[in-house]
């Protein structure tokens, strides 16, 4: 198969991208670079199933040839990253979202939207199920990115409705792995770049807050299966890991596994309306899809220092 992945230099998408080349598929990547990194890509250059068309989804798309599948991961996705191009990213979700959808509806191709567990906001039901309709703040300084894939969900149910378009939401918790950019502010790359570097490690607030944190390998053949499974337009998955730590436990466990002496601290840092809870109910996913995670944090965490570790050396270089 012919298939688009729309933010495939990201941390998500280039490990999906590798993925559908293995398995031998032709892959268009189109990204503008925005939050993706080359380096990600870089060695797919050599393979000629491999095209690399660097644009933003927000602008008119040049000509592509017609392909089967489109997965939407375009968005930038850590809360400093987006806190930092807000209005890009409600556009990138809305404009480029709809730009996206017409493709699928001209192509005939499959379409997967790329949506979040921030579309439940600072959760009051836990676990959260796919039912769950969220406590998210529409003014609040997460709004740009919650009410931006609340909005992209809206939109894609309304082109499966209203244009016949074969479409599916996965909504994604917290997934960490290689290539995800050490510099991004997100929890994992912080607490390991700062433990390799002996520097302390920062911990917003109190630490108490949880997050369940799922391995991207895991995350990418959820992907695929939500897309590739029969009979799933117009339905929503939860894809996560249901393993829930505090974020003191995150941090303990990095310092242990990365060998460091590094001090804990608590500082104030974390963007504001910081969910204090987090947990997918994956129930529906493993059901419909028979998929759920297989990679234990402690070697999901292995993997991702030993990526760290690598990235640190080659920049040394
Ligand atoms: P990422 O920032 O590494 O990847 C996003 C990619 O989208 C980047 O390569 C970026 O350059 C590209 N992009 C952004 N705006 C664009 C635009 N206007 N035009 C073209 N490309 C654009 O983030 P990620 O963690 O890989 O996330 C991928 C997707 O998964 C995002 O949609 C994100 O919202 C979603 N998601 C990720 C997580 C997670 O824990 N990583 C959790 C929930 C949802
Ligand atoms: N966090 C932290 N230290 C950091 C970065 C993040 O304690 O250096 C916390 C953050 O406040 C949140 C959790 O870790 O409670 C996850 O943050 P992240 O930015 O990775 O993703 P979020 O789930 O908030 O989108």
């Amino acid at each position: 198969m012919r298939i688009l992945v729309a933010g495939g230099a990201g941390f998500i998408g280039s490990n999906l991208c590798a993925e559908l080349l293995q398995a031998g598929h032709d892959v268009v990547c189109l990204d503008n670079l925005a939050t993706g990194r080359l380096v990600n890509i870089e060695h797919f250059h050599e393979i000629p199933r491999f095209t690399f068309v660097q644009h933003d989804v927000i602008e008119p798309f040049p000509a592509l040839a017609r392909c089967d599948r489109i997965y939407n991961l375009a968005s930038p996705a850590s809360p400093p990253g987006y806190q930092r191009h807000p209005i890009e990213t409600l556009r990138t979700n809305a404009e480029g979202g709809r730009r996206l959808l017409e493709l699928a509806h001209q192509w005939g191709a499959r379409f997967l939207l790329a949506s979040t567990s921030e579309i439940y906001g600072d959760p009051l039901e836990h676990p959260q199920k796919e039912s769950y309709r969220g406590n998210v703040s529409s003014i609040g300084p997460r709004s740009m990115y919650d009410e931006a894939k609340r909005y992209g969900e809206a939109l894609t149910v309304a082109y499966i409705g209203s244009r016949g378009v074969d479409g599916r939401i996965v909504r994604i918790f917290n997934t960490y792995g290689p290539n995800s950019d050490p510099e991004d502010g997100r929890v994992v790359p912080n607490l390991i770049t700062q433990a390799i570097a002996g520097q302390p490690l920062t911990i917003y607030g109190d630490g108490s807050q949880t997050r369940s944190l799922c391995y991207v390998s895991d995350l990418v053949i959820g992907l695929q299966a939500a897309m590739e499974t029969a009979e799933t337009s117009g339905d929503v998955f939860n894809l996560g890991n249901p393993e829930e730590h505090t974020i003191n436990e995150f941090a303990l466990l990095i310092r242990g596994l990365t060998g460091s002496s590094s001090d804990l601290v608590h500082v104030e840092g974390a963007v504001g309306d910081d969910p204090q809870r987090r947990r997918p109910d994956i129930s529906r996913a493993r059901e419909r899809l028979g998929w759920a995670p297989a990679v234990g944090l402690q070697d999901g965490l292995e993997r991702t220092i030993a990526y760290f570790r690598t990235e640190r050396l080659a920049k040394a270089r």
